[in-house]
């Protein structure tokens, strides 16, 4: 025997994880265990539809089986560091991944919406100036089983009789830079077998990428885009999106247009809404001159301070002047109330903040 430091002999196996396996390769491994195939959508049902939180509990599997799946693999592979829970329901959870990555997730309840908002990578590359998420670049792109950790970690917080309806992708990181996790994930999210829920309720949000706008639309799942746009013009977007530099408005605005053609499902296009910089009436007329004619809602989003940041939630007049100019041009606009105000609801807020983290916040143990 060695004890150089390389030498690992000692350490536990690492499991692998249940949810980055695709269907066929649980299948292959059940065919190993000269277990029967319908034995996977057993295992599936426990997983999205009976809120499992380990094997042990699926009773209707073979206690053999049951061993064999908790020493091969583990279901869950990341924790819950931190819990938020608002008045109006809203909750967020801070999961740490098994690398000591961490990211954010939100569940939101309206009327008899449960809808959940989930990260796709650990930090962003974007740069969005104003975005908390981004502040120290990005670290990794999550696995399509981590991205689906969050979902069900979300939905088993709802009672027995509710049940998960929306899925936005709009947590920290761009989607569209982990596009093939995010679509992996995404199938199964919308398999009846997984959570049975429509593409008509799954609005993938980005920072504006084309090429890979272009590859959603030829995915061909109808899927609502989201595009985060956040300035009228070229001139002030590069300042606020930095990516903008290299892609332009124009041509954000073309691909948008190619997956209307092709998805039928009409855009949203999101704008932060900050105070001084981009909430001018002259500003809300540029806004006017690009939108007409397209079938697109302009999503407006107060701004949600970030500490550290200068930027700031605009005025109440400022708002209303805003929307006046907007309604007046004709654009189809909604001015989004903020959900969760109370707990470090936007996205990337909750990782940052946690070193001030009060007693009325719930570190888990
Ligand atoms: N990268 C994707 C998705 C993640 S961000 C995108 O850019 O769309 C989801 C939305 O929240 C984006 O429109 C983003 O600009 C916005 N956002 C980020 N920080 C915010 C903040 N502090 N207050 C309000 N909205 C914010």
């Amino acid at each position: 025997m060695t004890d150089t430091p390389g030498d690992l002999e000692t350490s536990p196996p690492q499991r692998r994880s249940l949810l980055d396996l695709h269907r066929d390769e649980l299948v292959g491994w059940l065919a190993e265990q000269k277990q029967p195939k319908f034995r996977a959508a057993q295992i599936l049902r426990w997983v999205y539809q009976q809120r499992a939180m380990s094997f042990e509990e699926m009773t209707d599997l073979p206690a053999k089986l049951r061993q064999r799946l908790a020493e091969d693999f583990d279901l869950f592979t990341a924790s819950v560091e931190v819990e938020q829970v608002s008045h109006d329901g809203t909750e967020k959870l801070l999961i740490r991944l098994r690398d000591g990555g961490e990211v954010e997730c939100v569940l939101l309840r309206d009327g008899p919406r449960r809808s959940i908002c989930v990260s796709s990578q650990v930090g962003c590359a974007m740069g969005c100036v104003f975005c908390a998420s981004g502040l120290d670049g990005v670290k990794r792109n999550l696995t399509h089983g981590e991205i689906m950790e969050q979902m069900l970690r979300l939905q088993r917080r709802l009672p027995a009789d509710e049940r998960l309806s929306h899925i936005v992708m709009m947590g920290m990181g761009e989607p569209l830079a982990n596009l093939d996790n995010v679509l992996a994930t995404l199938d199964i999210a919308r398999d009846a077998d997984g959570l049975g829920i429509s593409p008509r309720r799954i609005t993938i949000s980005t920072v504006g990428l084309p090429p890979a706008i272009d590859r959603l639309a030829r995915h061909g799942v109808p899927y609502n885009l989201a595009v985060s746009l956040h300035a009228p013009s070229d001139e002030l977007r590069n300042r606020l999106v930095p990516v903008n530099v290299k892609v332009g408005i124009d041509k954000i605005l073309a691909s948008a247009d190619r997956y209307f053609a092709t998805s039928g499902r009409r855009l949203t296009y999101e704008y932060v809404l900050l105070g001084g910089v981009n909430d001018s009436i002259q500003q809300a007329h540029e806004l006017v001159r690009l939108l007409r004619g397209r079938s697109a809602l302009l999503n407006v989003i107060p701004y949600n301070p970030v500490a550290g940041l200068p930027y700031k939630t605009p005025s109440a007049g400022a708002v209303t002047q805003f929307r006046e100019a907007l309604e007046q041009g004709g654009v189809n606009v909604q001015f989004r109330t903020r959900k969760g105000s109370d707990i470090d609801a936007a996205c990337g807020q909750l990782r940052r903040n946690r070193e001030q983290l009060t007693e009325s916040q719930l570190p888990l143990a």
